[in-house]
């Protein structure tokens, strides 16, 4: 059946269907059965799917559901599932549409946000046969499914940057909008005008933090969506190799950092309106509403920050982070030498820091303290996410100082010059804190008695 060329074209609709109502991040705990037919390709699926996105629409003719589902005898966990193709219309080999097949909404769930998305409970086999065709070998399932989702999690991320430019656009221009006190020179002089609340330092610290998340995540999901691209075009081996980790370590961190940042930015746009960014009328409170989902969807980010420390810091034990620590030792060299010594300074400690921390989790892992290690994933990713994002200020700031040299691009370095400043004292005290947090060895929250 042509399921691909109709997807690709945007004339079909699809779907990832993981979750079920006891099988949320724990995917191998999978139920849904795919029960062989007498023709190979063919499978009839018995379950329930729920918190679908898009499981159902009229937009699209027709909706391709990836299922995945145990065969019969198959394993247990996730290397017993198997992916299948569910289509709402059974095809036949030209695309035209035949009968309805047995995947059907039996409830929408309501939900917080994103309401132009409806989020369905798909029953599989309970009004009628539902047919599944097989994609790939039995068992294969989760290694499919994976090739999607490392993509989706970038494109997850991208949603969390996107949501926080947008809350920055808005509260940007609301806040040289709004008149309301005076500015801080002119004393108690009960004569001074009022002010446009940009004017106000307060105001300019969040509209500042606003601006550096959303610029340096900017520029950080473009260098992790150009090496996966270039991780499979390039036409060296040895670099599709070396991208390929990039990527693997990159992904979680991306994922997370920005998807977390994307809620914070978009909180403080609210904050920035005052009381009017709590109102339907104004933009920003359906930013937050909308924002949230994704440090959730996709693999929360606790599952991102133990897949971090749990896989990616282990591969080629430690090999991927040893990579990236040396091409970020060299970029701050680099950056020392066009006159950017001192916040290349401040950047090198915190990479020297994440370096111990990363030591201090391999340490706990080799004395079999897993779960002292993995209480400290969520701060050791955090604290990752601030450096990259660090590494970006220093980057975009060199390329803007160079502008400004070759073409007198003055706005775009004093921005770019200003973000890094603001980095440096603002941000990155944050990262060197996290690496304390993660060294400290506290177990507190272990104690079997507090919950
Ligand atoms: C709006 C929306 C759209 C969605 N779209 C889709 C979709 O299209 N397709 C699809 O398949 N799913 C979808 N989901 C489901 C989503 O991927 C899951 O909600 C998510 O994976 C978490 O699973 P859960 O809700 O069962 O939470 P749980 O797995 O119960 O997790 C609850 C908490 O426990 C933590 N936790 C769980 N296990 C561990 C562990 N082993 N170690 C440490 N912490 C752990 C989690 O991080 C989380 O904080 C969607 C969900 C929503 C709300």
């Amino acid at each position: 059946m042509p399921f691909a060329g109709n997807m690709f074209s945007g004339k079909w609709g699809g779907t990832m269907c993981l979750t079920e109502a006891g099988a949320g991040s724990s995917v191998g705990d999978n139920r849904c059965k795919a029960t062989p037919t007498d023709d190979p390709e063919v499978y009839l699926l018995e379950g329930e799917k729920i918190f679908i996105s898009g499981g159902d629409q009229d937009l699209t003719e027709n909706i391709c559901h990836l299922v995945l589902a145990r065969t019969p005898n198959a394993g247990r966990g996730t290397k017993g599932l198997s992916l299948f193709v569910v289509p709402k219309y059974l095809t036949d080999e030209t695309g035209a549409l035949g009968a309805r097949n047995g995947a059907h909404v039996l409830g929408i769930e309501h939900k917080m946000g994103i309401h132009g998305n409806a989020t369905c409970t798909l029953g599989l086999g309970s009004r009628g046969p539902c047919k599944g065709f097989l994609v790939g070998q039995e068992n294969q399932g989760i290694e499919l499914m994976f090739l999607m989702m490392n993509e989706a999690r970038i494109g997850v991320a991208a949603q969390g940057q996107a949501i926080a430019a947008a809350a920055y656009g808005f509260a940007r221009t609301y806040a040289k909008d709004r008149v309301q006190g005076q500015a801080l020179q002119s004393g108690k002089n009960p004569d001074a005008p009022p002010v446009a609340i940009v004017q106000h330092p307060d105001v300019r610290r969040m509209l500042m933090l606003q601006k550096v998340y959303s610029e340096t995540m900017r520029s950080l999901l473009c260098k992790l969506a150009l090496d996966f691209d270039l991780m499979h075009e390039s036409a060296d081996a040895a670099e599709r190799e070396r991208l390929k980790g990039r990527v693997d370590l990159w992904t979680p961190i991306v994922k997370a950092t920005c998807t977390d940042l994307g809620f914070e930015v978009a909180t403080l746009a609210v904050q920035t309106y005052g009381g009017y960014g709590y109102i339907g009328e104004y933009p920003v409170e359906q930013l937050v509403r909308d924002a949230k989902i994704a440090s959730i969807y996709e693999g929360t980010n606790g599952i991102q920050a133990m897949d971090l420390v749990g896989r990616k810091l282990r591969v080629g034990g430690g090999a991927l982070f040893i990579e990236w620590m040396n091409a970020a030792n060299a970029t701050l060299a680099e950056a020392a030498a066009a006159g950017l010594g001192a916040a290349a300074e401040a950047l090198g400690k915190a990479v020297q820091m994440l370096a111990g921390s990363a030591m201090h989790l391999a340490g706990l892992g080799k004395a079999r303290k897993v779960e002292a290690a993995m209480l400290q994933a969520s701060p050791f990713l955090r604290m990752f996410g601030t450096v990259l994002l660090g590494m970006e200020a220093i980057e975009q700031a060199m390329v803007a100082r160079r502008l400004a040299g070759e073409r007198g691009e003055s706005a775009l370095f004093t921005g770019k010059q200003r973000n890094l400043e603001f980095f440096v004292a603002t941000l990155l005290p944050q990262a060197i804190a996290l690496g304390k947090t993660v060294q400290s060895g506290d177990e507190s929250c272990l104690d079997p008695s507090l919950f």
